[in-house]
């Protein structure tokens, strides 16, 4: 009953802020993206996942073990694992545990209480035909695939839909295993690469080879993945400091003399990352770009590439440089909530634009910046409704490119680099390793920065439409007037913009004002109302020109 009561409130919610045509949501999105008392009562610190693959049969099978510590004290537990998947026993030591099934959810039956405090495992033996992903990375499963020798290659990605889809977990993206290790069993002369280290490869004499992996730091479940095929083992370094990062790269055979040379790029990549984000955050488990035979996705540690060695118009690799953002965005500050997830984007997407300004200057990256601009909708906020595992409207990009310019205006906003990239680092290590929310990282935002930002970020996420600078500007006794404010649906909404307060050579030079929700009036000095302009290149937000003559613009 509770559970019918959350959700309708949340379609309350959701159609107050999206109108009649927007989804809504089951009673499957619920199990799937609440954390309720039977998932919030065990925190997982490890998982053990152990795999046949069985790429002619498109099939898995084996055993995931998950270790947890009881946070409270309970003896019914939700654990996920898609419906189509069939569980052949679940263990608990040496005697099997009852369980029902819920759609994608099975809720176990302890026999006697797990007391608060305690750490336990279970043991879930399962097998099954996972989920093919119809439209990868956008939809979630395995893609089998033949190389172009004919030669069998398998990715798994899974980011939305979930890798409960493949492998049995608490799937929510609050709570992270400290560790995990990944053993797979593959078809002999294939390959299998999966996140962090290769600790063993054995052959099993029964014409498979098991590939085992360990990642040693917390991995979101849905970074969890394999990729098999008959690949070219890469190494390099990347020299950081004192300290070596090993790189790792495993592309198709035929392909290795161009990726060797085409991967050089990631190494000046790293530099400019570890610049402005801090220390690569996954050194222990190194770095990997896996050859996938889908477009890209952040698997940690083992960032999946399938971009076809493709440069774009600005002369980099979309899927190498926005994927492996993703290290730092996504995988080591992770969110809490699907809706949350322009804390993995909005930063990943303006990684893109802070690499352009690292490796080729300010204006190239000014320039990525107002290209993406215009696929801005403003139809819907940033951030939807939360409980729901609910990412955004399908085809939706606000969250990229908006998102992008958020950061950046907020970049402007403080009018500080050395703060704003301070702020970077900050949340880096702040946030380490650890899933949050809008509202932490906007409150350590607004600490750094001895300022209370809670307005911005929330016009700017929680509404569809960015603020809308309102103005006037004409000219009174010989002298050019500008009579401005904000229009926000935040209440106390104040930031500052940057106005034109001289034009030379057809050049405008700008100076900061500070609008509130009131009117304010002041005098410009040698700017003729034909000349001004707010400074469009660092700010997002509307403008309403109520001048006479004038018409409205964005
Ligand atoms: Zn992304």
């Amino acid at each position: 009953m509770k559970q019918f009561l959350i959700s309708f409130a949340f379609l309350l919610n959701v159609m107050a802020a999206y109108g009649q045509k927007e989804p809504v949501f089951t009673h499957a999105d619920t199990l799937r993206g609440t954390l309720s008392a039977e998932r919030k009562c065990y925190d997982v610190f490890f998982y053990d996942l152990h795999l046949t693959i069985k790429p002619d049969e498109r099939s898995i099978a084996g055993y995931n073990v998950i270790g947890f510590k009881a946070v409270t004290t309970f003896s019914r537990m939700q654990v996920d694992l898609f419906k189509n998947m069939e569980v052949d026993s679940i263990m608990h030591g040496s005697s099997k545990l009852r369980y029902t099934r819920d759609g994608n959810a099975m809720f176990l039956q302890f026999p006697s209480q797990e007391v608060a405090g305690i750490k336990d495992s279970i043991k879930v033996f399962y097998h099954g035909f996972p989920r093919v992903a119809v439209n990868p990375p956008w939809d979630g499963g395995f893609v089998w695939s033949k190389d172009s020798t004919g030669k069998t290659w398998v990715g798994v990605a899974c980011e939305g839909t979930g890798a409960s889809l493949w492998w049995p977990c608490k799937d929510h993206l609050s709570d992270k295993p400290d560790s995990m290790r990944m053993s797979f069993d593959v078809p002999d002369s294939l390959i299998c690469v999966s996140n962090g280290r290769l600790r063993s490869e054995k052959k099993l004499n029964n014409g498979f080879t098991r590939f085992t992996w360990f990642v040693s730091l917390p991995i979101i479940n849905y970074d969890v993945t394999l990729n098999i095929a008959d690949y070219a083992h890469i190494k390099d370094d990347y020299e950081s400091g004192q300290d070596t990062l090993s790189l790792d790269y495993f592309v198709l055979k035929y392909h290795e003399k161009k990726a060797r040379a085409y991967f050089e790029r990631v190494k000046p990549m790293m530099a400019c990352y570890e610049k402005y984000f801090g220390r690569y955050p996954f050194w222990k488990d190194g770095y990997k770009l896996v050859e996938t035979n889908y477009w890209g996705m952040e698997h940690q540690s083992c960032v999946a590439y399938g971009n076809n060695y493709h440069l774009n118009n600005y002369g980099f690799d979309f899927i190498i440089v926005h994927e492996s953002a993703h290290e730092w965005w996504g995988n080591n500050l992770s969110c809490s909530d699907e809706a949350d997830m322009w804390l993995h984007e909005s930063f990943a997407t303006y990684a893109e634009a802070l690499y352009l300004e690292c490796t080729q200057g300010y204006k190239v990256s000014l320039d990525y910046l107002n290209m993406q601009r215009t696929g801005i909708e403003n139809n819907y906020p940033i951030i939807g409704p939360y409980n729901v595992n609910f990412q955004g409207v399908d085809n939706d990009n606000d969250m990229y490119y908006k998102g992008a310019w958020v950061l950046h205006t907020f970049r402007h906003v403080l009018n500080n680099d050395s703060l704003f990239f301070s702020i970077l680092k900050g949340l880096q290590e702040k946030f380490k390793y650890s899933s949050t929310n809008t509202a932490d990282v906007v409150k350590y935002i607004s600490k750094m920065a001895g300022k209370d930002y809670a307005p911005f970020f929330t016009q700017y996420l929680y509404h569809s439409s960015p603020p809308v600078f309102d103005y006037k500007v004409y000219t009174k006794n010989g002298v050019t007037m500008l009579t401005y404010r904000w229009q926000a649906d935040v209440k106390g909404f104040t930031m500052p913009i940057k106005v034109t307060s001289s034009v030379r050579d057809g050049v405008n030079a700008y100076t900061s004002i500070y609008p509130t929700l009131e009117w304010q009036t002041i005098t410009l000095g040698n700017v003729s109302p034909a000349q001004f302009s707010t400074d469009k290149d660092d700010f997002y937000t509307f403008l309403k020109d109520e001048s006479e003559s004038s018409k409205e613009n964005k």
